[in-house]
């Protein structure tokens, strides 16, 4: 699927002369490991958008009570719709009446590498999402170590699980959700973000 086949939902649900988030369509930067970011998002309930850079785009899962350390925490992901890669720094606010209106933060941004394997070789990224099952180690500023997502239900109400592997960088004592709630990006909190734009 071409770059802009894969944004057209995206772009179908939104109306760029009104909301401040990218069109996108920039062409992607040269080299360089994948982008992945966590977006915290208060909209009509605060969620998490975890987001992938596959093949060109950002695959887009939003998750209720955003990610966990512990592994014996599984934390429900249900896919949305693919982003552009410049959405991965975007924070403002989306206006009252627009698709997601609400404050978007970087919660998280780094950049990761792709672990998925089948029977011993390496899959790639976009035909693991496409299977259902990946694994990645992340290297951002709050989320680091091996995750997973995996698909548990298919169709209409398709759902996968986030789940942090067991691996050094594991805690079960340690919650980044509650304890490092403002951006990655610029230090600032929801608030301050609703307010400044
Ligand atoms: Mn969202």
């Amino acid at each position: 699927m071409s770059q802009d086949d894969a944004l057209k939902p995206y772009r179908e649900k939104r109306q760029f002369c009104r909301t401040p988030e990218p069109r996108g369509g920039e062409p992607a930067p040269f080299g360089g490991e994948p982008l992945f970011v966590v977006q915290k998002h208060a909209a009509r309930t605060l969620h998490y958008d975890f987001r992938l850079e596959v093949d060109g785009v950002l695959k887009s899962w939003a998750i209720p009570k955003g990610p966990s350390l512990n592994p014996a925490e599984k934390r429900l992901a249900v896919p949305t719709e693919d982003h552009p890669l410049e959405y991965a720094r975007f924070e403002g606010v989306i206006p009252e009446g627009e698709y997601g209106a609400g404050t978007v933060m970087v919660w998280d941004i780094g950049t990761f590498r792709n672990l998925t394997e089948k029977k011993g070789r390496p899959v790639p990224l976009g035909e693991a999402v496409a299977h259902g099952h990946l694994k990645v180690w992340l290297e951002g500023k709050k989320l680091r170590g091996g995750f997973s997502l995996t698909r548990f239900k298919s169709g209409k109400d398709e759902a996968w699980l986030l789940v942090k592997n067991q691996d050094e960088l594991a805690d079960a004592h340690r919650d980044p959700v509650a304890e490092a709630p403002d951006s990655a990006l610029t230090g600032r909190s929801l608030e301050e973000i609703e307010q400044q734009g």
